[in-house]
């Protein structure tokens, strides 16, 4: 057996020589092809640079035995069929301009070569106008005609078989099928107006027809993740500066284990790209907490020129001019549409909701906002904070806040909309009290009204989305009638919610307090982390913190924010010198100051068991409606649910 020896004996000394052209292309595939799925990302974005409208797939073993691409694009001619097969052979760009405005997938023009120099590959081709196909070998060079319509198939068969070293890493066939299918699906969710098929093993697996037009994304949405991810997804069509971003983005509720329902594009080009992950999900921080993983499909469209695709042999990763200005774009995007509190839009359904389209200029009305009476609500405008400096360490003035808030006649029950009981509208009281009952004094004033109103019942119930609350449940949770059937609330989850998002808005720009170290902590610091303290000083200050070199080697921590008093002065340092270093200040300061606020929150929210009168639980509702992100308490836990007319018909077998 070969064991590795670090110190290895002094090497020979060996003539240098230019490698052959083969064993370059193997050694390109090492980097472009790593197992199937590799070829099939590769041979698609061909297809869809070649303008294919139809794309079939086949796959044999997992794609280890057999690939083949078929496509109907422009084809490629008899003549330059071998050349394809060349390194550094391409269509696409013949000059650095164009390199750096370059539109289509593909334009290094070493796929085909290192794809060749590891598989036995084949091409079947019909340029447009042309009488007959042609065929080229790829390991003889053989060309001759064959039969086929316009276009292109390539045929990749038993990968690695001349590197048996490589084959030896390849999963099972069920594994590297899923990874084939991945690429498939990456490319299917960027190009919505080209149909796929997919067939595995002589079974068709996947079909997805095209869907051209701006509804088009949207169907293919729903055909690759699941009409699931349609009803749990708010759209995103967010535009700052020169990026634009637009998709989808998952609620809380659907987040996942693993983050294998992340998609991201930057021009039409899938991409795993840090900023865009790390945008997105700080976008999820206030709602989504822990490790759960956000869902979203997001498309990035940026000037050509501000983004650099060619750093990556596989084009997977690409490098922004500006990352902050991506940052930023992406991060508002998300959160803007997460924002939106779902509450003021209970029971609509989601067949209602329309899209952005793919296309830079998304019409408008595609925000989840902009439907039905549902509109009138401008939670901004409602919450808007007063002028408040409010210092955060002193959280008596925080638990004062919560307290107006809590009060029916304080500023959350005038800037939320209205309750008055008397306009309630209910629905089930035409059945409890029939027509002939007498209407007397001792009626309560919203079932007489109801019973006037049976027939505006509609419209006023569309006006409060959550509806009217009925009871409620064990200290715990408030029921609510809206037209879509029954809703119930966690009120502790919800109220706290409101109360964070409220002193969230009060705390705008104001600065943490912070409480000075009797005995400063020092503590061994990297040169980045020195460099980061120093240069980040007045953003540490903001954040309650000072943190000086006390040394070239050695950080001090001299203050710390009050609430924060009793922790690890020196771990607190430690992580927000990481954060800042890697992420812009806006950002790190915020979260800091919303970690705070959710504890203050958790305290100043209704306790359970509290019980509360029907104003109270009304005016909750309404304050559901008014705010941001309501749908989610603090801990990302759902804060409300509906229970349809259907489910609960369901549930007794009604109409059956
Ligand atoms: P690149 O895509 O970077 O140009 P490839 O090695 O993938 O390099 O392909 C080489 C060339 O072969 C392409 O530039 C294109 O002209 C041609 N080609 C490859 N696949 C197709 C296809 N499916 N349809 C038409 N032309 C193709
Ligand atoms: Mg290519």
């Amino acid at each position: 057996m070969h064991t590795f020896s670090p110190t290895p004996d002094t090497p020979k000394r060996r003539a240098i020589r230019e490698l052959p052209d083969e064993l370059i292309s193997q050694i390109a595939a090492g980097e472009v092809v790593e197992r199937p799925a590799s070829v099939v990302r590769e041979l698609l974005d061909n297809a869809l640079d070649a303008g294919a409208r139809h794309i079939t797939v086949r796959l044999a073993a997992g794609g280890v035995r057999l690939i083949s691409i078929e496509d109907d694009g422009m084809g490629i001619s008899p003549d330059e069929l071998p050349t394809a097969l060349k390194r550094h052979a391409t269509s696409k760009i013949s000059n650095l301009t164009e390199l750096e405005s370059v539109g289509t997938m593909g334009f290094r023009g070493e796929a085909l070569a290192a794809i060749n120099s590891i598989a036995e590959t084949t091409l079947l081709s019909r340029e447009a106008n042309q009488p007959t196909a042609f065929f080229l070998d790829g390991r003889t060079g053989e060309l001759r005609p064959g039969a086929r319509g316009v276009g292109t198939t390539v045929e990749v068969k038993e990968l690695f078989f001349s590197v048996p070293a490589r084959r030896k890493f390849l999963k099972t066939d069920a594994t590297e099928l899923a990874h084939c299918l991945e690429s498939v699906r990456r490319h299917a969710l960027a190009r919505p107006d080209v149909a796929f098929t997919v067939w595995h093993d002589g079974k068709l697996i996947e079909q997805w027809r095209s869907h051209p037009g701006p509804e088009g994304l949207a169907q293919r949405l729903g055909d690759v993740l699941g009409e699931d991810f349609l009803e749990n997804s708010v759209p995103v069509d967010h535009k700052l500066g020169p990026v634009h971003v637009t998709g989808r983005a998952g609620v809380p509720d659907i987040a996942r284990s693993r983050a294998d329902h992340q998609f991201a594009y930057v021009n039409g080009r899938f991409v795993r790209d840090k900023v865009i992950t790390h945008a997105a999900r700080s976008a999820y921080e206030d709602v989504l907490h822990g490790q759960r993983q956000p869902v979203y499909v997001l498309y990035v469209s940026v000037e050509p020129t501000r983004v650099d695709v060619n750093v990556h042999p596989t084009k997977i990763e690409v490098r922004f001019r500006d990352g902050r200005e991506v940052h930023q774009a992406v991060r508002h995007a998300v959160e803007n549409a997460l924002a939106a509190p779902r509450a003021g839009q209970a029971g609509v359904p989601v067949s209602t909701l329309s899209l952005p389209s793919a296309a830079i200029e998304s019409p408008s009305g595609t925000d989840g906002r902009s439907f039905g009476p549902v509109s009138t609500y401008k939670p901004f405008e409602q919450f808007r904070p007063r002028q408040a400096t409010m210092d955060l360490g002193a959280s008596r003035h925080a638990v004062e806040e919560l307290r107006m808030l809590w009060a029916p006649d304080g500023p959350g029950a005038k800037e939320a909309p209205a309750f008055r009981s008397e306009a309630a509208p209910a629905f089930s009281t035409s059945t409890e009290a029939p027509d002939t009952a007498p209407v007397d004094e001792k009626t309560p004033a919203w079932t007489q009204q109801a019973q006037q109103d049976d027939a505006a019942d509609l419209g006023a119930q569309r006006e409060w989305p959550m509806g009217r609350a009925i009871a409620q449940l064990h200290g715990v949770y408030i029921l609510a009638e809206n037209h879509a059937g029954l809703i119930v609330v966690d009120m502790h989850a919800a109220h706290e919610r409101i109360v964070y998002e409220r002193l969230k808005h009060q705390l705008d720009g104001a600065t943490i307090a912070s409480q000075p170290l009797l005995i400063p902590a020092t503590f061994a610091a990297t040169p980045h982390e020195v460099a980061t303290a120093e240069a980040c000083a007045d953003v540490l200050a903001r954040l309650g913190l000072d943190i000086a070199p006390f040394s070239p080697k050695t950080l001090a921590v001299r203050a710390v924010p009050r609430s924060l008093a009793s922790g690890d002065a020196v771990e607190l340092a430690r992580s927000v010198l990481a954060e800042l270093s890697q992420h812009d200040a806006s950002t790190v300061v915020e979260r800091a100051q919303h970690e705070l606020l959710a504890t203050m929150a958790c305290h100043g929210a209704v306790r359970a068991n509290r019980r509360l009168t029907h104003e109270e639980m009304n005016a909750l509702l309404r304050q559901m409606e008014a705010t941001e992100r309501s749908d989610q308490c603090n801990h990302g836990r759902p804060t409300w649910r509906q229970l349809t007319m259907r489910e609960l018909d369901g549930l007794f077998m009604r109409g059956r």
